[in-house]
């Protein structure tokens, strides 16, 4: 069955934009200023020049020369006789005819004035551009106009280049039955492998066609179908039939075994297309070469692919070599939709997240994603009164207003070195004896003017005197005589010198409401005239340890006992965002016992509880938490480590349960209890800090859970880096205190090879 969308005729491809005007007007300059400036911006341009009366061909001077030397392909097309002349070398006829038809992003047509085309022209008088059919796009007196000329052509390419229309082109090859059947029949949940392309694709795309021959499931038989192109092999077969069915469309072509690909690989790979390419072929990081299937084929990649075939050679990706590929690194979220399956062994892998049903049902019910969780609570967190602090005590508090400046700054025109102050018109040659008539020193005011041949001494910070408008700085100066002094360099007229008002104006707002106050904050809030600052109360949190084998420090461990370091960790965090935890020791596990250590936590904001909230016997944290009243917003995140984590809210007060291991305690910490209490601190920005860094080693698939690893980082010319650490698992305290960061493995990846491109959550200060 053919595609029904074959009825439409696509818009013309390539552009064709006529340039008119009388004779001797100036239409060849023109040409030959715009060429240039088309190709500068990644375009292939070709003109045509239209009622050449004798040809003399490749004659310098001549109006095709001209063009061809601003760097054009040129056809001139006379009655008796047409001429085309490209840049190219060792090319067939076959091969150059092509190229003309099929690899330009746009025609010039020099001389066309009653072809439907838009056009520029070339005229002295507006108002006698004759009324012939086609779009006026600009009218100039001369060709001095290449610029005005140059984006006029570029906004019709790109509007032609926004109006490409799109499909996607699914090949099913459909032969291969390496793995039991063909490929695009396996399924998984009733949902074949071709099913799950489709409708990834279908979320951005409307016309879809399946390329290549074989069984289709019912539910897409109303999709179009083209064979493969005879006489060529591979994926190259069935690009090439969709680029030889619609020539002037836009080719999102997928391999039907993409079995992670997802509706936002889609749609930033479409993106990523502009006016000037022949293809997107994204490149992903551990890979040798870029991705041909996957890709993006614009309408200039056929003549490439067409030569290829020709010649037998049959790799998309050699075809393409020559032409203009654009080939972006996906972001890291996205890289698992370019994996293909091959074998048993990766759709086993792909498989697995899903394999367990009982457990996937359970999931799907009660584990949210880390960013809903991360939503849920924000959402939860009040936001606390203000109150006033002194300036001294104020770093490390978020401001609850905002500061303004009762002053200019700097107050006063001041000078930046210690030097000179002169009129800079007395030192236009140098070297120049200047008469010193006064000393400024920093907290004095200048009593007089300087006036020609004249200078003042002034020291860094001291107001600058009327009439001179430069500072020399005393290195560029020597003595000469008693009150006289020689300058040696030139300056311009300004220099060393701050402006009135220059940084900061009366009554700007300087920092806003929501700023956390650092050391520079403070300063400025100083130098604004304020001794004391508005700021969010601090929240009060208590920390309760649980279970019956958790010890304090002090003690030594008997068999199968551990010593408490999840609350020393939480205060140390939370120390750091200025925050002093109210810590309320170990409870055992026993209902009773817990139920009157939450009555304390629950007198505070925040109250966080860690141990006990798994799914085992004695994890009894969710369900007292319940009978205490507290209303559980979730029990389960989908990330490793931290699955467990509860939170929920009782009155004003929010309730953490983290698990007890201590790796996660302090990484959901970090995701999720630090935002919530810098949200409540009324702070503009509460998410955890994340970097991109390059893996240095591998990190293994984490499974159907975001995972977070710890890394050390390196800082290279290039940016971050990060190495995987030796690591034990979520208990493993050693690796965790190697390592300054998590990287991030997201949810179904493969194992992310050296070399991907990770984004990390950072320990506070491990950048420092
Ligand atoms: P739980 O979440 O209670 O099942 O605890 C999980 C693991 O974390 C167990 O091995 C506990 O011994 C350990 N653990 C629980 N609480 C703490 C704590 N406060 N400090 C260190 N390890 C803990
Ligand atoms: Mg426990």
């Amino acid at each position: 069955m053919m595609p029904e969308t074959a009825a439409k005729p696509d818009p013309l491809y390539p552009p064709v934009i006529g340039v008119c005007g009388q004779s001797g007007s100036g239409k060849t300059l023109l040409i030959q200023q715009l060429v240039p400036r088309l190709i500068a911006r990644g375009l292939c341009p070709a003109v045509v020049k239209r009622c050449t009366h004798r040809i003399e061909a490749d004659r310098p001077g001549k109006d095709s020369d001209r063009v061809f030397q601003a760097g054009a392909e040129v056809l001139a097309a006379g009655p008796q006789e047409s001429f085309a002349r490209f840049h190219a070398e060792h090319m067939s006829i076959e091969e150059c005819l092509r190229r003309v038809s099929g690899k330009c992003d746009l025609v010039l047509v020099e001389g066309c004035r009653d072809a439907a085309i838009p056009k520029i022209w070339l005229t002295q008088k507006p108002s006698e551009v004759p009324a012939v059919p086609g779009e006026s796009l600009l009218v100039v007196p001369d060709a001095s106009h290449g610029r005005a000329a140059e984006q006029a052509v570029w906004q019709v390419v790109e509007r032609v280049h926004a109006g490409l229309r799109v499909l996607a082109a699914v090949l099913i090859g459909g032969r291969s039955r390496r793995m039991g059947s063909p490929k695009h029949l396996l399924k998984q949940e009733q949902v074949t492998l071709l099913e799950r392309v489709v409708t990834a694709v279908g979320a951005h795309i409307a016309d879809v066609v399946l390329i290549g021959t074989g069984e289709v499931p019912p539910s897409l038989l109303g999709l179009g179908r083209l064979p493969d192109a005879p006489g060529t092999e591979g994926p190259m077969a069935g690009v090439l039939s969709a680029m030889r069915w619609r020539p002037g469309a836009r080719w999102l072509v997928l391999a039907c075994d993409l079995a992670m690909i997802t509706p936002d690989a889609v749609a930033w790979l479409l993106a990523q297309a502009r006016p000037g390419l022949d293809a997107v072929m994204p490149v992903l990081p551990g890979r040798p070469t870029c991705e041909p299937l996957f890709a993006v084929y614009e309408p200039t990649a056929r003549w490439f692919v067409e030569l290829a075939a020709a010649r037998g050679e049959f790799s998309l990706r050699r075809a393409l070599q020559l032409g203009r590929v654009l080939q972006p690194q996906p972001p890291c979220d996205m890289q698992t939709a370019w994996t293909n399956v091959n074998t048993r062994e990766e759709w086993r892998r792909i498989e697995r997240p899903s394999s367990t049903r009982g457990n996937k049902l359970k999931d799907a019910q009660s584990m949210i994603s880390l960013e809903r969780a991360l939503e849920v609570v924000l959402r939860a967190a009040p936001r606390l009164p203000s109150t006033e602090v002194r300036l001294e005590v104020a770093a490390g508090r978020v401001l609850a207003e905002n500061v303004v400046s009762d002053v200019d700054l700097p107050p006063f025109k001041k000078s930046a070195m210690d030097g000179f102050a002169v009129r800079s018109e007395d030192i236009a040659d140098v070297p120049a004896e200047l008469r010193v008539v006064e000393d400024v020193p920093a907290g004095s005011v200048p009593r007089r003017a300087t006036h020609s041949g004249e200078c003042a001494r002034i020291m860094t910070g001291a107001p600058v005197p009327e009439g001179a408008d430069t500072v020399v700085m005393v290195e560029h100066t020597e003595p000469a005589g008693p009150g006289r002094v020689r300058i040696l360099r030139a300056a311009p007229k300004g220099r060393n010198i701050c402006l009135r008002g220059e940084d900061v104006k009366t009554g700007q707002t300087v920092l806003a409401e929501g700023t956390r106050l650092r050391p520079f904050q403070v300063a400025l809030a100083a130098a604004v005239g304020r001794r004391s600052l508005r700021v969010s109360a601090t929240p009060s949190v208590a920390v309760l340890a649980t279970g019956d084998e958790v010890i304090e420090p002090d003690q030594t461990p008997r068999p199968g006992q551990i010593r408490n370091s999840n609350s020393y960790a939480l205060a140390a965090r939370l120390g750091q965002e200025g925050i002093w935890v109210d810590y309320l020791g170990i409870a055992v596990d026993d209902i009773a016992v817990l139920q009157a250590a939450f009555e304390k936590g629950m007198q505070r904001d925040v109250f966080v509880v860690s141990g006990g909230v798994s799914t085992g016997d004695y994890d009894l944290v969710p369900g007292a938490l319940k009978d205490a009243g507290v209303e559980l917003l979730f029990s389960e995140i989908a990330v490793q480590p931290g699955r467990p984590t509860v939170f929920g809210r009782r009155g004003r007060t929010m309730v953490f349960g983290l698990p007890g291991n201590p790796v996660s305690t302090l990484v959901i910490a970090e995701l999720l209890l630090v935002p919530a209490l810098r949200r409540m601190m009324g702070e503009s920005n509460p998410s955890p800090l994340m970097i991109r860094a390059v893996l240095d080693g591998p990190l293994p698939h984490g499974g159907n859970r975001t995972s977070f690893r710890p890394v050390a980082l390196r800082r290279s010319a290039e940016g971050w880096h990060a190495e995987p650490v030796v690591y034990h698992g979520s208990a493993d305290l050693v690796g965790a205190a190697r390592a300054d960061a998590f990287a991030v493995v997201p949810a179904d990846a493969l194992e992310l090879p050296a070399g991907s491109t990770v984004l990390a959550l950072v320990f506070p200060l491990s950048l420092e």
